[in-house]
């Protein structure tokens, strides 16, 4: 199932997306939130007909940083399996949805780069969750645009500014959730330029050694996102581009790039 979140003009809701023909979809309300059992209703509306919202309002973003060796190796970093995960926050308050714009910080930072990544949606609250268990806090799996300002990372030793600006999280275009994240194909592109092209089977922490872990520090609310790091090739964004992040079985997240107001 694709579980979408939209809007017609008046409010927010989620529905369930409808259709296999990519040209003809359509979303069918359900009633309250997918967080819980939930029921369909008649109403149903064209995509077309619809905006697509971010998928989900976390409370909090989790992310994981070099979780693909060869994205580790690019960025100069040390042997990232021997060293503990590390986890950094993106507030709530960076995601946005697709075909929503990503705010260039001009005067800020001059160095901003997309990270495609895949992302796993939790469907209940839940600490302390082994890894063997992880499977049954997780709603499904969504792409999300893990963007940074490097050079703001690269002269700040903690990543909260760098990866924390309004709109740095694109998240989208729906959570799909039978989907078995093991090794699934991630690309990226710009401006239909193949940028970013792996696959999950490549993370050094599988997603549940990795939903574990953060589980072992902070309870998870329904509808928190972990971003579960991203493959090599990362690198600029400039005005104008048009990004888009494309994980097997779930779809395209895709977002254009404008200078900030
Ligand atoms: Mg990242």
């Amino acid at each position: 199932v694709r579980i979408a979140r939209f809007t017609t003009g008046d409010g927010a809701s989620f529905g369930v997306v409808e259709g296999e023909d990519e040209a003809d979809l359509s979303i069918r309300r359900l009633e309250g939130h997918p967080f819980a059992p939930f029921q369909l209703t008649d109403d149903v509306v064209a995509l077309a007909d619809a905006r697509l919202l971010a998928p989900v309002l976390p409370s909090k973003v989790v992310a994981v940083g070099r979780n693909y060796a060869e994205h580790a190796k690019e960025m100069g970093n040390a042997d990232p399996t021997t060293e503990p995960p590390i986890v950094f926050i993106k507030p709530s308050t960076s995601v946005v949805g697709p075909g929503d714009a990503v705010q260039y910080p001009v005067g800020i930072s001059e160095e901003v780069s997309y990270e495609g990544e895949l992302a796993v949606v939790i469907v209940r609250l839940c600490r302390e969750v082994p890894p063997s268990r992880v499977r049954d806090v997780v709603l499904g799996f969504t792409c999300a645009n893990d963007v940074t300002a490097r050079d703001l990372q690269r002269s700040e030793s903690q990543w909260g500014r760098a990866k924390g600006f309004d709109t740095f999280c694109p998240l989208g275009p729906w959570v799909s959730t039978d989907v078995d994240p093991a090794d699934l194909a991630i690309t990226t592109t710009v401006n239909g330029e193949l940028k970013q092209a792996g696959r999950t089977s490549q993370m050094v922490r599988s997603i549940d050694e990795l939903v574990s872990h953060i589980s072992m520090a902070m309870t998870l609310l329904p509808g928190d996102v972990i971003l579960t790091g991203t493959p090599a090739g990362v690198g600029p964004l400039a005005v104008g581009d048009q990004v888009s992040v494309t994980i097997e079985q779930v779809g395209t997240l895709t977002n254009r790039v404008v200078a900030r107001g």
